[in-house]
């Protein structure tokens, strides 16, 4: 009997392109096709530690996890202000490894890897065997990052002068709203030297010529930029939101499945607890991901914000993301007693679909956004650094979905974004949120956007494995 296609997925290895892509894995199982999935030594380590992993895969007896150094030193912080250094050890040190696993064990006849990590597709091609790039950052960033050679040219990179409101021309499709405060922030460095800028260039220039894009997103919510980026990229898959996707694929095979945890932190399930005791709709939910880095002014001015607007709050306070030693004036932690709850990290998925929350403050995460729109919950962001620039603006410039509070921590403005997404303007907005949520919904189920895109990846994958087989028989 012939064998299913045996695809490798490597994702980045962070918490947030590791929850997609998993997802992804599962979705490409419960289709009947046979799944390594290749994690960095580290994130193993952390996931082994931290969720139930193993459990989880056991329900598939088609999916593999194999295990890669990522190069650094155990001790190092792998954060949110160190990323590149992540990126740059593995693009050095990774591919005679990479291909020593693509030519050993049970042969792989497709590959889906990050498209941020480009040797995996001079690696694939050259013994042969079919790449798919994933991306799992938003579709508006990766546009500006295809754009960059372009603004570049027009000379609209590096800035002239301080003005960040000054309007950006030359990503198109975007000229409408798009500031030169809205681009990723590294492109404020002024230099064109700058190694994010040099490195988001050079990684970004293979993805028109893997076999397919797969992006997390749906075509409803990033129409115009997709057909933007088709214009040079033209096999995309839009198969997003993929945490959802992944639950109405299992509630549609009638296959409930352990609760799961892909968390790289212990999650504290105490907070759901906490939150059934809550009013609907009462608590703004806090979380600025899994890289952000506050520093001790910054959580000063949330936590007062918090407090000071007189609502719920759910707060997730990552034992590594605040910078200092700050003393917590009685008043916070009065406050916080009386209507707050702190963790360290939350099962957020269950969080933002519980009826309690009514409102996220977010860094606008591409992975937290979806999860908050597919749920139906306003959003005020906070973005800290890549794509949670644009995605802010998109919020809430096109997508009317909260506000932007990009640039700004200040006290005052926090506690009166709190009120409006929670109180004043809470009508207006929960209009466009329960349209985009159905709208998401609708593309993941049968004949929907998301769902006719899975199938046809599906379908494209067992065709250019059959073909590439094929040929070597030639
Ligand atoms: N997340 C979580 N618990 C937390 C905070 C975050 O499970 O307390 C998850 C969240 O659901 C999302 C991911 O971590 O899937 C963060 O990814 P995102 O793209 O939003 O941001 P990043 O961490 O990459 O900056």
């Amino acid at each position: 009997m012939e064998q299913p296609p045996h695809v490798l997925i490597f994702p980045l290895p962070m918490q947030g392109p590791l929850n997609a892509t998993l997802k992804l894995a599962e979705l490409l199982c419960l289709s009947g096709l046979h799944i390594t999935f290749l994690l960095t030594d580290h994130i193993h380590a952390r996931l082994l530690r931290h969720s139930n992993i193993l459990t989880r895969i056991q329900s598939y007896p088609s999916f593999r996890i194999r295990t890669i150094p990522d190069g650094l030193p155990e001790n190092h912080p792998r954060g949110g202000d160190s990323y590149l250094e992540l990126f740059e050890s593995l693009r050095t040190k990774t591919p005679p490894l990479f291909k020593q696993l693509l030519q050993s064990g049970t042969p792989i006849s497709c590959v889906i890897a990050d498209g941020v990590l480009g040797f995996t597709f001079d690696v694939a091609n050259e013994i042969g065997i079919p790449i798919f790039d994933v991306r799992t950052l938003s579709p508006a960033c990766l546009w500006i990052f295809f754009s960059l050679p372009n603004l570049i040219h027009s000379r609209e990179l590096p800035f002239e002068g301080g003005d960040l409101d000054v309007m950006v021309k030359g990503v198109s499709g975007m000229e409408r709203y798009l500031r030169r405060r809205d681009l990723p922030s590294f492109c404020r460095s002024g230099d064109l030297d700058n190694p994010s800028i040099r490195f988001y260039q050079t990684e970004t220039i293979h993805n028109p010529r893997a076999c397919g894009l797969i992006l997390n997103t749906f075509e409803e919510l990033d129409a115009p930029i997709l057909s933007e980026m088709r214009s040079i990229c033209p096999n995309i898959y839009t198969i997003g939101p993929l945490h959802a996707h992944l639950k109405a694929k299992l509630a549609a095979a009638s296959s409930p499945l352990p609760a799961f945890s892909n968390s790289l932190w212990e999650e504290d399930r105490s907070c759901l607890t906490w939150l059934d005791s809550q009013p609907l709709k009462s608590v703004l939910y806090v979380s600025f991901g899994s890289l952000a880095i506050v520093n001790k002014d910054q959580l000063m001015e949330f936590w007062h914000g918090l407090v000071n607007s007189g609502q719920r709050f759910l707060w997730v306070m990552r034992p590594d993301s605040a910078v200092g030693e700050s003393r917590i004036p009685v008043e916070l932690s009065q406050g916080t007693k009386e209507r707050g709850y702190i963790v360290g990290w939350a099962p957020q998925e269950e969080v933002l679909a519980h009826p309690a929350v009514g409102g996220f403050l977010t860094h606008s995460g591409w992975n937290s956004m979806l999860e908050s729109i597919h749920e139906g919950v306003p959003m005020i962001c906070w973005p800290y650094f890549v794509d949670q620039q644009i995605n802010s603006r998109l919020v809430e410039e096109e997508w009317k979905l909260g506000f932007d509070m990009k640039d700004i921590c200040d006290r005052s403005v926090i506690e009166e974004r709190i009120r409006n997404v929670m109180e004043k303007r809470k009508d207006e907005l929960s209009k466009s949120v329960d349209h985009m949520a159905n709208l998401a919904k609708r593309s993941l189920s049968e004949g929907g956007s998301s769902y006719s895109h899975l199938e046809r990846l599906i379908q494209d994958i067992k065709t250019r494995v059959d073909n590439s087989s094929r040929d070597e028989v030639l």
